[in-house]
């Protein structure tokens, strides 16, 4: 197989990149779900040759899935110079949230507008246009290549660094791939993790997750905030989507997958009413059920790679954390890397992932730890001793909602500003 040297490749089209070939780069990214088209968009101007390469065949994605882009990382996106390409496709806005007892009292409300930050709002992107919208940004560089759909499925490793990884596509064409750095942003399922034998932390859930879709209730206003629903009947929250319907997601009880498969929308809603009183009336579409399982991996940094997004934590989503900590990765990790003249120097790449690892993994672990314990109260609000858990937390909300300092600490984490919103 010929060596082809990567700066014609870059201005080559499509079919002549499909070619069996091998390729030089300074970044590998694997994986172009959230955190790997985010980690492309992030690098733009940054003067690195970058591969993305990703097992996507462009056909829909799960539009279930995280949807709502914290403040931090919208401000984080306005540096890159992508948020305005969010908005022409149609992305809105949130900019609160309330938390509600089932009998609709009020338990907290707030408005990101009172923290003093600079972008005072969630956005709101269906899940399966975020990486297309990011893609297409970082295809402005003409440093950054997309090779799609090449799924990675083999890693030459040496002395703790990936040297080569062959990707193919469906038609058996191979491509093959060498990289000063390896960012492998491939899932919670990560080939890449299973290559290094990075060990994990694990922790599987009992509640499985169902989200549905329905046209937004009148009653329910208003329409750019977050709500959370929990009392005798359990848990569960809804949120706003880009084109003004709504997303209710919650844990699935003792009535079991099966079940929720073949109800009626009479049926759905006897549960989902008790639960959230505002949404009686509505057509309960199935979104899609999701078994839920912690994992944390040990390492994030190893040799020349650095283990980012689902690949390095995937969480549940009781807090809406898990797309936003990949996107936030990479306001730590870039500025770490050696300037592209450096890159070749396999010391100061090992150096600068360490240094990532070290900053990053506390603070994840800080957010993992916040996060279980939200669905461990989720799973109890699943269970039968759900009343008495319920109106627990509920309690604590208030209290929460009428202490200045709490309610501070509570927004910053909220919104992904976990050192505090400088004001
Ligand atoms: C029901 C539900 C609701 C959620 N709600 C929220 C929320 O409100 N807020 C939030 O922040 N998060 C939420 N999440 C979590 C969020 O969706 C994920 O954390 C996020 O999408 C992970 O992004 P990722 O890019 O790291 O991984 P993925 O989205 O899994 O992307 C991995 C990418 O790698 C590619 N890939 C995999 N293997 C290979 C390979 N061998 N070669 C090439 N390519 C490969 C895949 O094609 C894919 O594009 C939710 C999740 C669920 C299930």
């Amino acid at each position: 197989m010929a060596l082809i040297p990567l700066i014609p490749l870059l201005f080559l089209d499509r079919k002549v990149l499909d070619n069996d070939m091998k390729i030089s780069t300074d970044i590998l990214i694997v994986g172009g779900g959230v955190s790997g088209s985010a980690c492309g968009a992030a690098l733009m101007n940054s003067g690195y040759k970058i591969i993305c390469i990703d097992q996507g065949t462009g056909g829909p994605l799960d539009t279930s899935r995280g949807d709502h882009i914290s403040p931090a990382n919208v401000a984080a996106m306005d540096s890159w110079g992508v948020l305005e390409d969010f908005f022409s496709i149609g992305a809105t806005k949130r900019v609160g949230h309330e938390f509600r007892s089932s009998i609709s009292d009020l338990l907290l409300r707030a408005e990101y507008s009172e923290m003093g930050i600079s972008h005072p709002y969630f956005l709101v992107v269906n899940h399966e246009k975020i990486s297309s919208t990011f893609l297409n940004f970082a295809q402005k560089n003409p440093d950054f290549t997309l090779l799609q759909p090449y799924s990675a499925k083999e890693f030459d490793i040496t002395d703790g660094d990936i040297t080569k990884v062959r990707a193919s596509n469906k038609d058996g064409e191979l491509i093959e791939v060498s990289a000063h750095i390896v960012i492998a942003c491939d899932g919670a399922t990560s080939s890449i993790r299973s290559a290094l034998s990075v060990d994990t932390f694990e922790h599987p859930y009992t509640h499985p997750m169902v989200a549905f879709f329905s046209e937004r209730p009148d009653v329910l206003k208003p329409d750019d905030y977050f709500f959370r629903y929990s009392g005798d009947y359990g848990q569960l929250v809804i949120q706003q989507r880009m084109d003004g319907t709504i997303k209710i997601t919650m844990p699935v009880g003792d009535e079991g997958i099966p079940w929720w498969k073949k109800s009626t929308n009479q049926e759905r809603i006897a549960i989902i009413e008790k639960i959230a009183p505002e949404l009686s009336g509505i057509q309960a579409e199935l979104g899609g059920f999701y078994p839920v399982r912690m994992i944390h991996a040990i390492d994030y940094a190893i040799g020349n790679t650095v283990l980012i997004g689902d690949a390095a934590h995937a969480i549940h989503p009781a807090r809406g954390q898990g797309l936003n900590m990949g996107i936030a990765s990479m306001q730590t990790l870039i500025p770490l890397l050696p300037k592209p003249d450096q890159v070749a120097d396999k010391t100061a790449v090992r150096r600068a992932l360490g240094a990532f690892q070290a900053f990053q993994k506390p603070l994840n672990e800080r957010i993992i730890a916040r996060n279980h314990s939200a669905a461990m109260d989720m799973e109890m609000g699943a269970d039968d001793n759900r009343a008495f858990v319920m109106k627990k937390q509920n309690e604590f909300l208030k209290v929460m909602a009428s202490d200045k300092t709490l309610r501070a600490k509570h927004l910053n984490e909220a919104t992904g500003y976990h050192f505090g919103a400088a004001s």
